[in-house]
């Protein structure tokens, strides 16, 4: 047997000033071949699972991609026809089967709905190929994307642990089909409601009860049963909350299993909505609370979702405050470490920090900050993580320098890079669990690494791409109405 399996992931954050193009996906990945192999196998990815259970059948594998990006803005044309065309080139060779480790939201210049026009395309050269995806939890589900391949699962954690799980799931479903020990039949649907991504986390309510329930079916009832909580800063018509379910031979199942569980987000739609409190009042109490550490996240501006990752907001409330024993994780501006470089370790600077980018969609420019201190350690940026997400996959920062303001220890980097991992600081010598105040670029996936740690955390609405307040932005594609942007709405 010959399996053709592939990775194209991107987030896509339709207000994000942040461009996509091609070379994005190759400074976070876009490995071929052997070199896809040698990169993913063994680490906590779908794209691991499926060569594990490639192998485990004999097949022949071939790996046209792997390429992922930091969520940004819509892809750019060119990128993902160059991607999209190595996959169906592929396909087009001969396969027996297919395994794509995808996203689910990505929007591009040339589609809005990426994976959906990627599996049409695939099924118009290989109609009817037996066909697994692997989704993020962030995904927003098409009729195409179910219209053209066999089986779809996602991860059911936030922060996403279970990536390796997920290709299992998804996997093993369709090399049953195979083998002619199921017949995986797949309905879905979802709500008018776009969810903050705030209230994702599967480690508390209301996210975490309905994957306790999906799972629970998913034990008797069903193959794979996923609740999608959606992408909602994806402004395209289908974006929101969604539920998939995978049944043996039971399309009716499926589509009972899908309405259940939708119907009951939908019964709990406010308690997806995010209560945000004034920043001034966040970092005041944070500044009384002991002890450490205690994180600081600055949840409007995370690169995992869109953000410049640059706004300096909340690094100026807690400068203002005072705070002290503070270490930022972290800023991208690779004109500053330019600078920082050239200025080299043991020296004392003072620059306009970060705010490099504007925001047209919510209509913010960059506001920099003016800061001094002296240039603590240059580094690579490179690190492998140990934490439970992205297990072992080494991260490229980019050249990253620590600036040590006295009360603050920046990190600064050239690449975008969400913390969610203790590694990110510790590889640039700084040990979090000594630190008062950890100010973390991030929403929910620093969980994975920093929570375990945390005495408290407060999160701070800074200013950014990816804040919860929707009425900064303009949303244009989504169907109307939809809950919480037409409030008063009726089903
Ligand atoms: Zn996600």
């Amino acid at each position: 047997m010959k399996f053709v399996i592939a990775m194209m992931k991107h987030e896509t954050n339709t207000f994000s000033p942040v461009p996509t193009p091609y070379e994005s996906f190759t400074s976070h990945g876009a490995f071929y071949g052997n070199d896809a192999y040698e990169a993913f196998k063994g680490t906590n990815t779908p794209l691991a699972a499926f060569i594990d259970l490639a192998e485990k059948e004999g097949a022949e594998i071939i790996i046209p991609i792997a390429a992922e990006a930091w969520p940004s803005g819509p892809v750019h044309a060119q990128a993902y026809q160059r991607m999209t065309d190595a996959i169906c080139e592929a396909v087009a060779k001969g396969s027996d089967a297919v395994f794509l480790d995808l996203h689910g939201a990505m929007v591009c210049q040339n589609t809005d709905d990426g994976e959906g026009t990627l599996l049409e395309r695939i099924r118009s050269i290989a109609p009817n190929i037996p066909m697994a995806v692997a989704l993020d939890l962030h995904a927003n589900l098409t009729d195409k994307m179910i219209a053209n391949c066999s089986v779809i699962a996602g991860y059911t954690t936030y922060p996403h642990i279970d990536m390796y799980e997920t290709g299992v799931r998804a996997g093993n479903i369709l090399i049953k089909a195979l083998k002619g020990q199921a017949k995986p039949t797949m309905d879905w649907t979802n709500r008018p409601m776009l969810a903050h991504t705030l209230c994702m986390g599967t480690d508390e309510a209301p996210m975490g009860d309905l994957v306790a329930r999906a799972k629970a079916i998913e034990g008797k009832e069903a193959l794979a049963v996923t609740v999608f909580g959606g992408f909602p800063l994806a402004d395209f018509n289908s974006a929101g909350l969604s539920v998939v379910a995978v049944t043996d031979n039971n399309p009716k199942s499926a589509r009972d299993i899908s309405n259940r569980l939708a119907d009951e987000a939908w019964q709990r739609r406010r308690e997806f909505v995010y209560q945000a409190e004034p920043l001034a009042e966040s970092v005041a109490r944070a500044a009384k609370l002991s002890p450490g550490p205690i994180l600081l996240i600055d949840h409007a501006d995370n690169c995992a979702s869109g953000g410049t990752q640059d706004t300096m907001a909340v690094v100026a409330e807690v400068m203002r405050q005072d705070l002290k024993d503070v270490a930022v994780g972290a800023i991208r501006d690779p004109e500053a470490v330019k600078k920082l470089i050239e200025s080299g370790v043991g020296s004392n600077v003072t620059l306009a920090l970060g705010g490099k980018m504007d925001m047209p969609s919510i209509g913010r420019q960059g506001e920099p900050l003016e800061v001094t201190g002296r240039v603590r350690l240059i580094s690579d940026g490179d690190f492998i993580v140990r934490g439970p997400m992205y297990t072992g996959v080494t991260m490229h920062m980019g050249k990253t320098v620590v600036l040590d303001t006295g009360s603050i220890q920046m990190v600064i980097i050239e690449n975008n890079h969400e913390p969610f991992d203790l590694e990110m600081f510790r590889s640039v010598g700084i040990e979090p669990t000594a630190r008062q105040y950890l100010l973390l670029k991030s929403r929910i996936h620093y969980r994975a690494g920093f929570k375990p740690i945390a005495k408290h955390i407060v999160e701070c609405s800074g200013v950014g791409v990816t804040g919860s307040d929707y009425s900064q932005f303009k949303f244009e594609k989504v169907r109307r109405p939809i809950y919480p942007l037409d409030a008063d709405m009726a089903l």
